[in-house]
């Protein structure tokens, strides 16, 4: 869709941009092509979060066997059922991606590919969802603030190193596809954006304790590891015992830790739960 597509398909609707909601639509086709064809949706069947108008949408059907669509905007929501409604390969929930049921979604369980323009308001808790969900995601292009990309690539001892970044990469090989500037959005956004591609490494060890093990890590960036994980409710000796099975000083601060680190500490405090 170009910009005057954005403001036509308003206007016919009686519709305005709804700022809350982060609607700043994509109003490059060049560009949306590009991520269609980059986020595996070729191969697999693709999850969009947060279809709007529907601009990326029509890319997605173009060339994906079949697209699933979760948009909270009902407005949104009766523009998208116009324009697309027909097809049979086409299936879209009216409701907040993070209410969204996942394992309810049954088009996607063999293997998925996922496309978004996120919104910018809620962009960390919808990566974050899709990072630990037990969905068989392939592979994924997401479009986000340039400054929320810079997290999936974040070094240790970086501001913007946190669970994402450990998260983002110890299951995926990540890699920036494209950067754009406002004027491909309407209405034009204050932000550049950039948009990374995720793929699924297929060797990478199943960590069903790393979340927790960030969350907890990363509790309090200022303090050790020995008092935030101990605050996730180990003694003093459970904890050191932990640190130590992970090879990590009990002095050391989350934010210096390499993605190695977490992983050993993830495993061993499965093994001390399941104990
Ligand atoms: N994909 C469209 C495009 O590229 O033009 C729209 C992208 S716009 C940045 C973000 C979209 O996400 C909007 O349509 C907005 O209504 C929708 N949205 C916002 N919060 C949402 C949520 N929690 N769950 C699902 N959709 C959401």
């Amino acid at each position: 869709m170009t910009v005057s597509d954005i403001k036509a398909l308003l206007q016919q609707e009686g519709l305005t941009p709804n700022k809350a909601l982060g609607q700043n639509f994509l109003a490059d086709e060049g560009a949306a092509r590009r991520i269609a064809e980059a986020s595996g949706a070729v191969e697999y069947p693709v999850l969009e979060i947060g279809p709007g108008l529907g601009a990326l949408t029509e890319m997605l059907l173009s060339v994906s066997p079949f697209v699933t669509a979760v948009e909270i905007d009902a407005a949104m929501v009766r523009v998208l059922q116009k324009r697309f409604g027909e097809s049979s390969k086409f299936s879209l929930l009216h409701e907040d991606f993070l209410k969204t049921d996942l394992s309810s979604l049954s088009a996607l369980q063999s293997g998925c590919a996922v496309a978004a323009n996120l919104p910018y308001y809620v962009t960390t808790p919808i990566c974050m969802k899709l990072l630990t969900s037990s969905l068989p995601i392939k592979s994924m292009a997401l479009m986000l603030q340039k400054e929320a990309a810079d997290r999936f690539f974040a070094q240790p001892s970086s501001r913007q190193y946190g669970p994402l970044s450990v998260l983002a990469r110890h299951y995926y090989d990540v890699s920036p596809l494209m950067s754009l500037s406002p004027q491909s959005y309407y209405p034009q956004p204050e932000v550049d954006s950039s948009v990374i591609l995720l793929t699924r490494k297929e060797d990478a060890e199943e960590l069903p304790f790393l979340p927790r093990t960030l969350d907890a890590a990363f509790a309090m960036r200022r303090k050790t590891m020995l008092n935030n994980i101990k605050a996730a409710g180990f003694s003093k000796e459970e904890t050191e015992a932990l640190l130590t099975e992970a090879g990590i000083a009990p002095s050391a601060r989350a934010e210096a830790l390499p993605i190695e680190a977490f992983v050993q500490l993830a495993s061993a405090w499965e093994i001390a739960i399941e104990a």
